[in-house]
């Protein structure tokens, strides 16, 4: 269950496939209008100065394109992409061993950079300011500092939490963009591009149709979308119709408005061990033996965004919506409580 979790928004996968499916560059990234135009502007800007691009942030929930815009801007800014995560930089030496590698309009890219140690965000600082890097080598009075200058790069680091970040890191970005939820169209866009890369054909209802299904996620379209392929290559005859597009969600038991078995768990147990709340995130999260930030980042937006769930002061709460939501998947659920 965890890995199919990961694999739906955490880790970005890294087949030749995905490879051969995330944009490259500006033009093929759909969608995200105002940050493709200012990030356009900026790099051109950059470029004519001859400067790396400022150092940016990409903020907002997973699966959205944080990690292909790093990946955009090191290929426009003809550089390399270096990719590491927050939590994988345990050390101050394991962030030295991968900026002294460094070259000139490389970008780094920093995944989960609201989890980076203490220890380790303060020697990013003048990195990031001076591209210099301070690391303290020996113990005790025969400590030294060892000052080295880096080559001018562009620090790229993504978050699905901004609140967590430090004021001073954040304050060492020049450009910091939010990234919010694609429409239907543009899913569907992205589904169409997405098959074209895998080099199988899809009609316009059966992308139309998992588009529809994707929580306005890039990341979940195109999972779906390789599922769908899965089945549209063992009962199908070539094409992806919207017929195979149907089988295959029902075989997920993803329905319509693309809520899946997870979610409904978390409906049915806030109505079912807790009158319907208000409940605290962590009483519900110990109930279901899941992840607080999982429920939080992943499943909670999508439920609130559908109507079915709402914040209170005091807790989460099951809304009309969301009883009548579980009343129409299992007809023989409890009333809502008067
Ligand atoms: P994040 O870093 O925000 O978690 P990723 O950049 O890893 O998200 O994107 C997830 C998947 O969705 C990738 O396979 C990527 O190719 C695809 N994707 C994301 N945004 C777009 C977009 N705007 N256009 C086309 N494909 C996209």
């Amino acid at each position: 269950m965890q890995d199919e979790k990961e694999d739906r928004f955490f880790s970005p996968p890294r087949s030749q496939e995905d490879l051969a499916v995330r944009p490259t560059t500006l033009d093929g990234f759909i969608g995200q209008e105002k940050v493709r135009e200012k990030l356009h502007i900026y790099m051109q800007a950059a470029k004519g100065r001859g400067e790396p691009l400022d150092h940016a942030l990409f903020y907002g929930p997973p699966g959205l394109g944080k990690t292909t815009l790093a990946g955009i801007v090191a290929h426009e800014m003809g550089g390399q992409l270096r990719t590491t995560t927050g939590p994988a930089l345990e050390r101050t030496g394991d962030l030295a061993a991968i900026v002294s590698n460094i070259e000139s309009n490389d970008v780094l890219f920093i995944d989960e950079i609201h989890r980076l140690p203490a220890q380790v965000e303060e020697i990013l600082y003048p990195a990031m300011e001076d591209f210099s890097l301070h690391i303290v080598v020996g113990k005790g009075p025969l400590a030294k500092t060892l000052c080295l200058s880096l080559p001018r790069f562009t620090l790229c680091g993504a978050t699905t939490r901004l609140g967590l970040l430090t004021s001073p890191l954040r304050a060492r970005f020049g450009i910091v963009e939010q990234l919010s939820h694609y429409t239907d169209r543009e899913l569907a866009l992205i589904v169409r591009r997405g098959s074209r890369a895998f080099g199988v054909e899809i009609m316009d209802e059966a992308a139309n149709a998992i588009a529809g299904r994707s929580r306005g996620t890039p990341r979940v379209a195109l999972r779906l979308l390789r599922r769908v392929r899965d089945v549209a290559a063992v009962r199908g005859t070539g094409a992806i119709t919207a017929e195979l597009a149907d089988q295959a969600m029902d075989m997920l038991e993803i329905d319509p408005e693309g809520l899946d078995e997870s979610d409904r768990r978390i409906l049915r147990a806030i109505v079912d061990l807790f009158d319907g709340g208000p409940v605290g995130l962590s009483t519900i999260a110990a109930a279901l033996s899941e992840d607080t930030q999982t429920i939080e980042d992943i499943y909670e937006p999508y439920l609130i965004q559908k109507g079915l769930l709402e914040r209170t002061p005091r807790g989460r709460r099951v809304t009309a919506g969301g009883y009548a939501y579980i009343r129409k998947t299992d007809p023989g659920h409890m009333e809502e409580p008067k």
